[in-house]
């Protein structure tokens, strides 16, 4: 094969490998390769039978209609979300069962079972209806992680009106775009919202973001009472419980075509504008059902707990949707992981005797820096699998989490996927697949993923390219609400046909898949193609650091040089010596190839709300440059300081 320069550069390596637990594997619904091989025989007849674990009021004629880049799934089939997540389980033992286990920041908890959450959903569904929400209508819901969050989009789902959860975090000006993006007519908020121990005016927000909108009814649920009063306007805003008092818990599930859509989310907008990605009914369904019960070996006694945000597509998916399908117990927790201090989530793992814990490594990263006392304090013996998402997890922090978190015990799962594919596409099975610090491992059975070059090969064995996906799967986006050009040219002008993720992987010699970091992100150093991962994560190997974000610098010589932006552990001292020392580490770890020109210390790096580090801010940073669109920032300050920082330094 040609040599192809425009390929990732893989730098790393990495040996640990860890066998699925014989006795976790013993018991897991995936134990071996079966799956695999049933999936590789006859994909479609795999995706088929996983329908099939769904209730239908009208079957499909037929699985799949691929007419690149649209894909149909469940073809004429007809179904309610509402309905696969509530009624059906109504009929069996699950009814009173806990459906979810709800713990709000200031410690007051609530367990809604299966029956009283579908009474709950009815009741709001009627109050929906009653304020002439109708099927196709979207729904624009602005709440904190209450249980009147996933309550609403149930009841959205049954009467078949699209929701779109804005993130509780968001300012007034983002929530605008996306109310004005959907064209939505009604609004569900809270007047406040509990966050470290502060409260988030939500109502506040609302008003703000509406003034001068097409938003007609507010509906507003009140968490916060006589500690935070708002304004409500006659004719326009009614409180959810005096809404619900007079309504009826019947509420006939509307029959929606398999490709009905099912909600709008916008993306996080690491990379840029976020976009509004489209998400119907049978294959969403069929996609988060499967892999909430393959890839978290979901059991009817665990208590699984996700801890996003639903107003990210984790919390869609994994929250609310996949454990409900399958009459799982799904915890949420309202609030901050140091509140009232460090051991929170270890306390409320203990507290509700937690099977599986579901974060992002950003979290993960956090508590390392923290330090393992905080978890030692508690009782985490009922965990029995972690997972990570969100970012490729540094092989040191997948270390941490697997020894301070799982007790050594625990399989962990690595799972890959974005907002526009719906559910999780490449991960472990727990009990069927080793794992290996860092590595995502491999597509999920049904899923074909590949790493090619710039022409599209697949690269060979311990090679970098980009990560694409060559076969259409039930949960992807269907398209981008508004704006099918963008579709087009995001996803599928690069590779006509497949795909294009935007994110760079490698391959090892297993076939194990890692992932290397944006493709926006990639440095190119004197013709070398680097991932961003692979150097933060030898950063990140040092005793002394907490945290990295590795970005390319334009570079006469070279092309590009690499930066780094290291924030460090509690105590350490940040002087040359260290950097000098940093240096040299990661010439070390993986070659003098990825030895950082510069390193610049941070009290902080930049994140979007979701908690992913913006490297185009940085790039902005280090380049001198105006910052780009901060929207989309957890705290806009962060980049401001440092930009005020790191001028100071050059000049
Ligand atoms: P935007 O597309 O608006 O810029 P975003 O890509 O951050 O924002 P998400 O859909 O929330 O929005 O994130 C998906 C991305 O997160 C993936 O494309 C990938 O870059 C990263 N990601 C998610 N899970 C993993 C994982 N397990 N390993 C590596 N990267 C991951
Ligand atoms: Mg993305």
């Amino acid at each position: 094969m040609v040599e192809d320069p425009k390929a990732f550069e893989a730098l790393l390596q990495e040996d640990r490998v860890f066998p699925p637990p014989g006795d976790f594997a013993a018991k897991a619904h995936a134990k071996d390769d079966s799956l695999y091989r049933m999936a590789e025989e006859d994909p479609d007849g795999f995706w088929a039978g996983m329908a099939e674990n769904l209730d239908w009021f009208t079957p499909w004629t037929q699985v799949l209609d691929w007419k690149p880049p649209y894909a149909k799934w469940f073809v004429d089939g007809k179904l309610n979300v509402s309905y696969n997540c509530l009624d059906r389980h109504l009929k069996t033992w699950r009814r009173n069962k806990a459906a979810i286990i709800w713990e709000g920041e200031p410690g007051d908890s609530r367990t809604i079972t299966y029956d009283q959450l579908s009474r709950e959903v009815n009741q709001f569904a009627n109050v929906l209806k009653g304020q002439g929400v109708k099927k196709g209508d979207r729904v624009t819901i602005y709440l904190g992680m209450v249980p009147e969050l996933p309550i609403a989009m149930l009841a959205c789902a049954r009467i078949g009106a699209p929701h779109s959860v804005v993130f509780g975090g968001f300012s007034p000006e983002s929530l605008r775009q996306r109310i004005d993006d959907a064209e939505a007519k009604v609004v569900i908020t809270a007047d406040g919202g509990w966050r470290r121990g502060g409260m988030v005016p939500l109502k506040k927000n609302t008003d703000e973001a509406i003034e001068g909108s097409g938003v007609e009814t507010v509906i507003v649920v009140r968490r916060m009472g006589d500690r935070m009063p708002v304004d409500m306007k006659a004719g326009r805003d009614l409180w959810w419980h005096d809404l619900m008092k007079g309504a009826s818990a019947a509420c006939e599930p509307e029959p929606m075509d398999s490709e009905d859509l099912l909600y709008l989310l916008y993306t996080s907008g690491t990379t840029g504008k976020p976009k509004g990605i489209m998400h119907t009914t049978g294959g969403y369904l069929t996609g988060v059902a499967a892999t909430t019960k393959y890839v978290f070996d979901l059991k009817d006694e665990d208590v699984f707990w996700c801890t996003a945000d639903i107003g990210w597509v984790t919390g869609h998916s994994y929250i609310v949707y996949g454990p409900l399908a399958n009459g799982g117990t799904s915890l949420m927790y309202e609030g901050a992981p140091d509140f009232p201090e460090r051991d929170r989530f270890w306390s409320i793992i203990e507290k509700y005797r937690v099977n599986t814990l579901y974060t992002a490594p950003t979290a993960i990263r956090s508590f390392m820096r923290w330090g393992g006392e905080w978890p030692a304090r508690h009782d985490m013996s009922s965990l029995r699998l972690l997972g990570t998402v969100g970012e490729p997890i540094n092989p040191e922090a997948w270390m941490w989490y697997y020894e301070h978190i799982g007790g050594k015990r625990t399989p962990i799962v690595d799972t890959w996927w974005q907002t526009e594919t719906g559910h999780i596409l490449i991960t472990p099975l727990p009990g069927a697949v080793a794992t290996k610090p860092g590595s995502a491992t491999r597509p999920f059975p049904g899923i074909k993923a590949e790493v090619v070059n710039e022409r599209g090969e697949p690269v060979g064995a311990g090679q970098g390219g980009y990560l694409v996906l060559t076969r259409p799967w039930p949960g992807m986006l269907r398209g981008i609400w508004g704006d099918p050009e963008r579709y087009q040219g995001t996803y599928w002008n690069r590779f006509p046909g497949i795909y294009f993720t935007g994110d760079g992987a490698k391959r090892d010699k297993d076939g194990y898949i890692w992932l290397l970091g944006r493709v926006d992100d990639v440095v190119n150093v004197a013709g070398h193609r680097i991932g961003t991962m692979e150097v933060e994560s030898a950063l990140v190997d040092h005793r002394s650091v907490a945290e990295a974000a590795v970005i390319g610098k334009n570079h006469e010589v070279k092309g590009q040089a690499i930066s780094a932006f290291v924030t460090v552990k509690e105590g350490v001292v940040q002087d040359d010596k260290l950097i000098a020392e940093l240096r040299e580490h990661v010439a070390r770890k993986i070659g003098a190839l990825a030895r950082p020109d510069d390193i610049f210390f941070a009290a902080e790096l930049p994140k979007t709300r979701s908690g992913k580090i913006m490297r185009r801010l940085l790039r902005d940073v280090a380049e001198g440059r105006a910052l780009g669109d901060t929207t989309t920032l957890a705290d806009p300050n962060v980049v401001a300081k440092l930009k005020s920082q790191y001028e100071e330094k050059e000049a």
